[in-house]
C-alpha cells in the first residue's frame, strides 16, 4: 500500500497498513481504540498515525477520531475518467469504399486532414482500416496506385481493433496503447439481413489519440 505526500509516493510499513485497515473498516476510531486492537500503547503508534495523517491518507478530528480520506482526489479523477463513454468524445469517421483506388484514398486523406481512413464495402459495413504506413508501404513497391484498390492494402476484419459507443474511454485508450495504433473505429452490430449470416459492423465514429488528448486538456482545465 502506498500513500502520497506532496506528490511523492511513500511506502507504508506493515503496521501502518494494519492501522489503515482498522480505520477503513471502523473509522472514525480513536487512537486509543486502534492501540488497544494492536495490543500496543497509544504512544507506540503515535509516529505511525503521524505518517498516515501527514501523507493525507487519514485525517483526524478532535474527540471523534481518525477516519479514512485516502488519495481521494486521485480516485475521484480515476472514477471520473472511467465513467466517460466513447460516445461522448468520438468524432466523425472518414470513410472510403473498398473499391476506391489507393490514389483516391490518399487524396481523401489530405482533403480531410486525417491519418487513418476506415474502409467500408458496398453495403456500408466496416471491412478495414488504412493508415499512413500502409500507403508508404505501397509507395515502396511498383504498384500503380491509380489502379490498385484500397481493399488490397488495408488491415482487414477480423484483425481490426474496435471500440463501441458504450465502452469507457479508459478501455479504448488502453487498446490504443496495447495495439500501438493511432485510432479505433467505433462500431455497432448491424441488424442481420440474413439471421444466419456472419456478424457485420456499422461504423458510427472514431476515437483517436487527438480525441483523448483534447479530453485530457478539458479535464485538467475543469474547475
Ligand atoms: P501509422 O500508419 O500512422 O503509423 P497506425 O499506427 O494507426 O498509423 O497504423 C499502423 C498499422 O496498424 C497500419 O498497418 C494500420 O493499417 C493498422 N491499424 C491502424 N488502426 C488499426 C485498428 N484500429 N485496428 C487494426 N489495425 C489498425
Amino acid at each position: 500500500m502506498l500513500g502520497r505526500k506532496e506528490g511523492k509516493v511513500i511506502e507504508l510499513t506493515r503496521r501502518q497498513e494494519i492501522i489503515l485497515d482498522i480505520v477503513k473498516s471502523q473509522g472514525p476510531v480513536t487512537g486509543e481504540q486502534i492501540a488497544e486492537q494492536l495490543q500496543l500503547t497509544r504512544a507506540a503508534i503515535r509516529a505511525d498515525l503521524a505518517v498516515l495523517t501527514m501523507s493525507g491518507v487519514l485525517a483526524a478530528r478532535p474527540r471523534v477520531g481518525y477516519y479514512y480520506v485516502g488519495n481521494s482526489v486521485q480516485s475521484l479523477f480515476a472514477s471520473r475518467v472511467r465513467k466517460i463513454k466513447v460516445d461522448e468524445i468520438k468524432s466523425v469517421p472518414i470513410v472510403v469504399k473498398d473499391s476506391s483506388s489507393v490514389y483516391e484514398s490518399i487524396v481523401t486523406m489530405f482533403l480531410e486532414d486525417v491519418g487513418t481512413l476506415f474502409v467500408v464495402n458496398d453495403k456500408g459495413m466496416l471491412v478495414g482500416v488504412a493508415s499512413r504506413k500502409d500507403f508508404l508501404k505501397v509507395a515502396l513497391g511498383k504498384s500503380d496506385i491509380h489502379q490498385m484498390p484500397i481493399g488490397v492494402i488495408m488491415t482487414r476484419m477480423p484483425n481490426l481493433i474496435t471500440t463501441t459507443p458504450e465502452e469507457s474511454i479508459y478501455e479504448a485508450a488502453r487498446k490504443i496503447i496495447e495495439h500501438q495504433v493511432d485510432s479505433l473505429p467505433v462500431v455497432k452490430l448491424a441488424e442481420p439481413v440474413d439471421p444466419k449470416g456472419k456478424e457485420e459492423w456499422e461504423i458510427c465514429g472514431r476515437i483517436t489519440k487527438t480525441n483523448l488528448t483534447k479530453l485530457l486538456v478539458e479535464l485538467a482545465e475543469e474547475k
